[in-house]
């Protein structure tokens, strides 16, 4: 059984207790981050730290832990569970109030703070050595894409339906225009060799691992947004995240990429983030 982390207190999985009247529960109130884990240590710890004190930042949650707080959280989680490889997921509500009231809480009431670990196969992943099938679908999601909230519902339908549509996932376009994966960022290359990826704005989550990825890249890149038709006739694609870091992408609504096998470009990015990964982790 797995040890948790809630609200400074270490325990085993079933005994983490939540208030009814948690505003993540009620409202998706909170926002999170999943930490990758190689060897036993953090992947870009420090990226993933200032990502969410952003989120935070932009919807006034306020007292949760500082970096050093969430460094020994996640050391102390990595230990008592024996974790070589896998995930961190870590979120932060806005904690749990009297009653249900749209108005939120005074800052008094402090916020409700979880992390727990997964454990995963992550750089042997068979499913990098196949790449994934994406088809595109409406981007739905609120406004601000930027904040990684927990108001998840809307990407976990699409994934649903593209893998009973005999897909693995879904891309999402808004007029046309791809921003991002379900859960990761999106990237093509072009037959000219450009990396071409969506700008860092309000309709995409800036990823982590897409920063850490992009000066790796041997190729031109261009951040600029793409077309559905510009992603099916690429040459490579591939999408990037912590938990799936470069994961080569082969067929885009039924066209197959390049020889419908991850590109070579994509799977030597795949190789040299992993080892950077490896190399940076803490
Ligand atoms: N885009 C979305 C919508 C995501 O949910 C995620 C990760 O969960 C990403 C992109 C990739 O971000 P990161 O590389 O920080 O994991």
């Amino acid at each position: 059984m797995r040890t948790i982390y809630l609200n400074g207190k270490y325990t085993p999985e079933t005994e983490g207790k939540v208030s009814v009247f948690d505003r993540g529960f009620l409202f998706s109130d909170a926002v999170y981050e999943v930490v990758s884990v190689l060897d036993g240590k953090l992947v870009d710890f420090g990226g993933h730290v200032q990502r969410l004190a952003r989120s935070l930042g932009e919807i006034g949650i306020c007292g949760a832990p500082d970096a050093d707080g969430w460094l020994t959280i996640c050391r102390e989680l990595v230990a008592r569970n024996n974790l070589e490889e896998g995930m961190i997921y870590w979120q932060v509500t806005r904690g749990a109030p009297e009653d249900r009231d749209f108005i939120f809480p005074s800052t008094e009431t402090p916020p409700t703070v979880l992390a727990f670990t997964q454990s995963r196969k992550l750089a042997d992943n068979p499913l990098a050595q196949r790449g994934i099938r994406v088809i595109t679908m409406p981007d739905l999601r609120w406004g601000r894409a930027d904040i990684k909230t927990t108001q998840l519902l809307y990407a976990s339908m699409m994934k649903n339906e593209a893998i009973a549509r005999g897909a693995d996932d879904a891309w999402m376009e808004r007029n046309g225009w791809i921003t991002e994966g379900s859960a990761q960022n999106a990237h093509i290359i072009t037959h000219e060799g450009v990396l071409v990826t969506h700008p860092l704005n309000r309709e995409i989550l800036h990823g982590i691992t897409r920063a850490s990825v992009l000066p790796l890249v041997a190729q031109r890149i261009e951040e600029r947004p793409f077309s559905i038709s510009e992603a099916e006739q690429a040459a490579e694609a591939f999408v990037s995240s912590a938990s799936g870091f470069v994961m080569p992408v082969v067929q885009i609504n039924g066209h197959i990429i390049g020889d419908g096998k991850p590109g070579s470009a994509t799977v030597q990015l795949r190789r040299a983030y992993i080892d950077w990964a490896r190399r940076s982790a803490i």
